[in-house]
């Protein structure tokens, strides 16, 4: 398998983008590669430059859940272009999307789009403190809400990698009202509500951890969480970026049956397009500009073009059955993979169409359990995927997906890759 012009491409791109990428775990250093270059893809495959085809679990980090370049998107997208791309002002398309994410989340009376899911918690957070007019969060260990300074501590996916906590360039004073606990860790919860409690404007989680490798809640993690929030008058954010859509129509919350006072979506909501969404209660929601004091806005939120995309992959998934033939074929993967996981010492984290293979044994139930694992051994087997024609999500912090595109046959190849790693 040849990847000379995908080499060349990264030592072109190095000289005017910085370290090559615009997101840094697609620079592959983790896993001692230098980055594919993807001319196109198709359903569950992503093409290369140089030619090669690698059926894809990665899916742009779990965006493309009808598999990429699905025709009813990709038509709704061509016809919205023709409209023009953006206004700037109000356009139909923003109510109708608006009316299928609430028909899936019920929770988001009132939302807001934005561009990125990096928006959409930062934008999440500050409505949650003019909301309770109080300044702490809570956020836990290697959880992921984008890239905004107060959210960069001890934060999962590319900052994982980091090996620092943090990030350079945020000031300590930044992160001071930002306050930390272990992953189904309701003890450490319970101590820093009874010393903060009644400053602590809000908790925010992944109801299903994904951007430390896919870790699952407790049973009683969640429903504690909401318990004590309400006790403290504290609100409770479900960062829901990836789990949107992909647990089920409704997400965590459904999937879960507990309801956040605020959520947040994105990958999946946007077709493929910069979109994301914030909302929640209607009283809070309405604190925002123009109605309220909490200032938020964007140049491009709302856009015509992602909206349409975002409305044809929610028309689809929302079809009758979409969930239980996905998770029917899951389901048997599931059982395949985690007997021949046991055999390699791996362990297999998953729900629905969401899994890490950790390279290490025993319970992998937060951040400790997951810097735990064997990154080296987890390098070797990327890339033996990759030369075998399977592009798994390029890090041990992070979740691989599976779409309404990979068949049987795909996941069936994907247990016997497993079965032949030998490291
Ligand atoms: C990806 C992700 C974000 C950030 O979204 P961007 O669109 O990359 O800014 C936030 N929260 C979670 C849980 C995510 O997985």
């Amino acid at each position: 398998m040849e990847r000379e012009r995908s080499k060349k491409a990264f030592e072109e791109a190095v000289q005017y983008i910085a370290g090559g990428v615009n997101s840094p775990v697609r620079a592959l250093k983790a896993v001692g590669e230098t980055p594919l270059f993807i001319d196109h893809a198709v359903d569950n495959k992503i093409y290369d430059i140089d030619g090669n085809a690698y059926t894809d679990y990665c899916l742009s980090w779990g965006v493309f859940l009808l598999g990429h370049a699905h025709p009813s998107v990709n038509q709704a997208v061509h016809e919205a272009v023709e409209r023009g791309s953006s206004y700037g002002i109000p356009s139909l398309p923003e109510t109708e999307l608006a009316k299928l994410v609430r028909k899936c989340f019920p929770s988001m009376q009132r939302m807001r789009f934005v561009n990125s899911g990096t928006e959409a918690t930062m934008s999440a957070i500050r409505l949650a403190r003019g909301y309770t007019n109080r300044k702490y969060i809570v956020k836990f260990e290697g959880n992921y809400h984008g890239h905004a300074d107060h959210l960069l501590v001890s934060a999962g996916s590319g900052v994982a990698r980091l090996g620092n906590a943090s990030s350079a360039g945020v000031p300590r004073e930044f992160v001071s009202q930002t306050l930390v606990a272990p992953y189904n860790d309701t003890e450490a919860v319970k101590k820093i509500f009874e010393e903060y409690g009644q400053e602590i404007a809000a908790v925010i989680l992944e109801p299903v951890a994904a951007n430390m490798g896919v870790v699952l809640p407790d049973n009683k993690f969640l429903p504690f969480l909401r318990e004590i929030t309400s006790a403290y008058q504290s609100l409770l954010i479900f960062d829901e970026v990836i789990t949107g859509f992909r647990l089920s129509s409704g997400g965590a919350q459904k999937w879960f049956g507990i309801e956040p006072d605020l959520t947040t979506l994105g990958k999946i909501v946007g077709g493929g397009f910069p979109a994301a969404v914030f909302g929640g209660r209607a009283e809070i929601m309405e604190m925002l500009a123009p109605n309220g004091p909490v200032y938020q806005a964007g140049t491009l939120s709302g856009n015509p073009v992602a909206m349409s995309a975002g409305i044809a992959t929610l028309t689809q998934l929302m079809r009758e059955g979409f969930y239980e033939e996905l998770n029917g074929r899951v389901d048997a993967f599931d059982k395949e993979l985690r007997e021949v996981a046991k055999e390699k010492n791996m362990v297999l984290n998953r729900v629905g169409p969401m899994f890490t293979l950790f390279f290490t044994q025993g319970e992998v139930r937060n951040f400790s359990d997951v810097n735990r694992t064997d990154q080296q051994r987890f390098a070797a087997f990327f890339r033996y995927m990759l030369r075998h024609g399977v592009y798994v999500s390029p890090s041990q912090f992070e979740s691989n997906f599976i779409s309404i595109k990979h068949t049987k046959e795909d996941l069936e190849r994907f247990v016997e890759l497993v079965r032949g790693f030998n490291d």
